[in-house]
This record gives C-alpha cells, sequence and structure tokens, in this order.
C-alpha cells in the first residue's frame, strides 16, 4: 500500500475529515504485524538522517498536528526517535510568551526552522494561529484569515533553501480521545498531562474540524503536503508516518559525499611505507 498516495490531501481539494476512518487500519490485525516494518523502517531512517547530515544540502521539516491525545508526543518518541540527536531536535509550540506574541506569528517558528543538512520536528506549528486562535477568537478574523497565504509563502521559501516540508494531522476520534483522557487519569505517569481545559476544549470539536478542513484546502500544496493519518490505532499510526518519512528521505536521491582529499596520498603518506620509514 503507498501511504504517500493514499493519506495525502491534493491540493486545493475539500477536504470532509469525516470521510476520513480514524480507526483504519487497512489489512493487518494489529501491533504484532506491523512491528517488522515499523522497526525496518526506523532503521533506514536512520541511516537516511545521516546521509541528509553528511550531504548538509537538504533539510527535512515536519510538522505534527492533533487533538490533544491525538499521538504527536508518542509519534516523536517512538518512531521519530529513531534519527539522531546530532542533527535532529523536536520544538513544542506553546501558547506565546509576551516576547513572541508581540512579533508577527511565524517569527517563532522561522527562528527553529531547520538549516541545511537538519531535521526539525515541529510538535504543534504555526498552524496553530489558524486554529486554536480561529476556534477561540483570539485575534479578528481580518487578522487569522491572511493567515493562509503568509504560511503558503513561507513554507515556500522555506522550499526555495532545500527544505522538504511533511505535515501530520493524526486523526483520532471524539470517542478515542475521551478514552485516552481516561488512560492518563489511571496513569500515574501521564497524570500530570490532564487538565480540566483539555476536557473543556472538547465543546470545540466541530470548530476544529472546521479549522482543519480550511487549513487542508488552502495550505496542502504540492511541495508541503498535508496527510491525514488514522490514527485511532496506534501502530497503525506510527507505521504510516514512518513509512511516508522514509520515502520522502528516498526521494530526495542522497548520496554519502565524495571526500575532499586524496584518500590514496593519505593512505601512503601515514599508514604506508613513508610512514614506516619515518617511524624507523
Ligand atoms: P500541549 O501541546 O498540550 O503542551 O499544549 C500547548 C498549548 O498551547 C495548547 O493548548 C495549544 O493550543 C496552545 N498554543 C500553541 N500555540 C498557540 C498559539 N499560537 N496561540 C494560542 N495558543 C497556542
Ligand atoms: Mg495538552
Amino acid at each position: 500500500m503507498n501511504y504517500e498516495r493514499t493519506f495525502r490531501i491534493e491540493p486545493g481539494g475539500k477536504v470532509k475529515l469525516d470521510r476520513f476512518d480514524p480507526g483504519y487500519h487497512g489489512k493487518l490485525a494489529g501491533r504484532k504485524q506491523a512491528a517488522d516494518e515499523i522497526d525496518s523502517d526506523c532503521d533506514k531512517m536512520r541511516e537516511l538522517q545521516y546521509l541528509l547530515y553528511a550531504e548538509n544540502r537538504h533539510s527535512l521539516l515536519i510538522v505534527l498536528q492533533a487533538p490533544d491525545t491525538g499521538g504527536k508526543d508518542g509519534t516523536i518518541n517512538h518512531v521519530l526517535n529513531s534519527m539522531s540527536p546530532q542533527g535532529t531536535y523536536a520544538h513544542a509550540f506553546k501558547v506565546p510568551t509576551p516576547e513572541e506574541a508581540a512579533h508577527d506569528f511565524l517569527w517563532r517558528a522561522h527562528k527553529v526552522a531547520p538549516a541545511r543538512g537538519e531535521v526539525a520536528i515541529f510538535n504543534r506549528s504555526y498552524y496553530e494561529d489558524v486554529l486554536v486562535t480561529r476556534v477561540h477568537n483570539l485575534v479578528p478574523k481580518d487578522v487569522w484569515s491572511k493567515r493562509y497565504d503568509l504560511i503558503n509563502a513561507f513554507e515556500k521559501g522555506l522550499l526555495e533553501n532545500d527544505c522538504t516540508i511533511l505535515k501530520f494531522y493524526l486523526h483520532i476520534s471524539f470517542a478515542e480521545q475521551l478514552k485516552r483522557f481516561k488512560q492518563r487519569l489511571d496513569d500515574p505517569t501521564k497524570q500530570w498531562k490532564i487538565s480540566e481545559a483539555d476536557y473543556k476544549e472538547r465543546d470545540y470539536w466541530d470548530d476544529y474540524v472546521k479549522a482543519y478542513e480550511a487549513i487542508f484546502k488552502k495550505t496542502s500544496t504540492k511541495h508541503a503536503p498535508w496527510f491525514v493519518i488514522p490514527s485511532n490505532h496506534k501502530w497503525f499510526r506510527d507505521m504510516a508516518v514512518a513509512r511516508i518519512v522514509v520515502d520522502t528521505l528516498e526521494s530526495l536521491k542522497m548520496k554519502v559525499p565524495k571526500p575532499k582529499i586524496d584518500l590514496a596520498a593519505i593512505r601512503r603518506k601515514y599508514h604506508g611505507e613513508e610512514m614506516k620509514a619515518r617511524r624507523s
């Protein structure tokens, strides 16, 4: 199955999120069946990130958006962490600080955009500025409605600098979210993540769906596509994200850089006869 093609949102396409089944898991029955594929893709991802770092030509930006409990942290901790911390980093976008809020909304994103050779993972992103901001009227409509074009221009700018962009929406159902909140409530290692505000935010679920649909329609472009990943099953989410990242990195056709030195001369000089002669 080609996950890249199946879950990618076509540019300009009208998206109805309720047409995407968050519980979809293809023909596989469960995590056990997917485990080998996930492991093998994580290995490939590590090798490809090494090439990206070594070549120092491309960069990769991975944007993760989802409702609370959608699996942004899980995807980072179980899949994207296969890449080396040397050249890969994750950045979480929180409520803007006073300094961030005093700037244009893209300022804080641009500062942490990946340099050549780097992979940046955004846990939430500048898309919050057309999401939570829109749903809760944090700025007037004539301000947020201009942001889609600004985002497209920003992403085009990154692209011009050889940055590849992948944007994942981790799609879970309303019922699955409540189930996961309950699991958090019962797990002493996860209780810190819950606030009552998270439950109250569920009243706005339909507004978030609308805001996401507008995002997909206006900002899924050929070079910075959105993927709607069925995420009720964590293993399927992991498998699909890993595969799309690997396919995308493979399409860059990266190669180990050619050495800049004369290997034969170095071998001769430091490992061969000349060296032995000098030692004796
Ligand atoms: P979490 O990811 O669960 O740690 O929560 C981060 C919180 O920051 C979420 O409630 C986001 O909606 C909020 N947030 C992120 N970016 C913005 C933004 N630009 N404006 C307002 N709230 C934001
Ligand atoms: Mg949260």
